[in-house]
């Protein structure tokens, strides 16, 4: 594993398929998915210039956040998130990506100390074992929200199934682009809607050209 070349490569690509797409290099913030790597590894990704972290369990999220105190990173929760564990992170990240149910909604605005930047998990593909919020839940759910003062909603965030064809991701990807538009214009209260968090190592080129603007990569560095 060599995480600079990685590192390099990635952003390459990243500023390739930006530029392709008439789009700025800077409006598109990289997470490093650490799951796969100790804390050491994580401190180089920082060294090396990345800015943004994402872990997708608690336990390991608690453990490098607190060996990396120090460190000047930008925190975010990036896997499904139980109720009961809420307490144990909600003010310790800088962004959540997976809000995907009215009871954990609930529980943040319950401990939040501040408000909390949240995307909206939408499961486009209606495959059964994502989680997320099904497009016709999501009228409901966002009415719901807009009474939640903890919660920002500043985006969608949506992951497409591992088997999905590029056709079948680039309509995945533009859907969720334009359910976000829709519901940014109706310009609801505590809902900018103005990211998009979607593009893991698989498939980050064909969101970044449909508008995402958090691109979650791990294997790509860490392999
Ligand atoms: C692991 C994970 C990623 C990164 O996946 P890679 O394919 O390794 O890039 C992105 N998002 C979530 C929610 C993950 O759990």
């Amino acid at each position: 594993m060599n995480l600079e070349k990685n590192i390099t490569n990635v952003l390459q690509e990243i500023s390739k398929v930006a530029q392709k797409a008439g789009r700025f290099f800077e409006d598109i913030n990289i997470i490093a998915v650490t799951k796969y790597v100790d804390s050491n590894t994580t401190k180089e990704m920082i060294t090396l210039g990345i800015k943004h972290i994402g872990e997708n369990r608690v336990d390991k999220f608690l453990t490098k956040y607190e060996t990396l105190a120090n460190e000047p990173i930008i925190w975010h929760f990036i896997g499904s998130l139980q109720r009961r564990k809420v307490k144990e992170i909600i003010n310790k990240i800088d962004y959540f990506h997976a809000l995907d149910s009215l009871n954990l909604a609930k529980e943040i605005q319950k401990r939040a100390e501040h408000p909390i930047k949240c995307f909206l998990q939408v499961n486009i593909s209606g495959e059964e074992s994502k989680h997320g919020f099904s497009i016709t839940e999501i009228d409901h759910v966002l009415s719901v929200l807009s009474d939640y003062d903890k919660i920002i909603i500043i985006g969608l965030m949506t992951m497409a199934p591992i088997d999905a064809s590029d056709e079948e991701l680039e309509h995945i990807f533009k859907k969720t682009n334009q359910i976000r538009m829709t519901y940014k214009n109706r310009k609801i209260k505590n809902m900018p809607l103005t990211d998009l968090s979607m593009g893991m190592s698989r498939d980050y080129k064909i969101a970044i050209q449909n508008g995402s603007t958090f691109v979650r990569i791990g294997t790509a560095f860490f392999s």
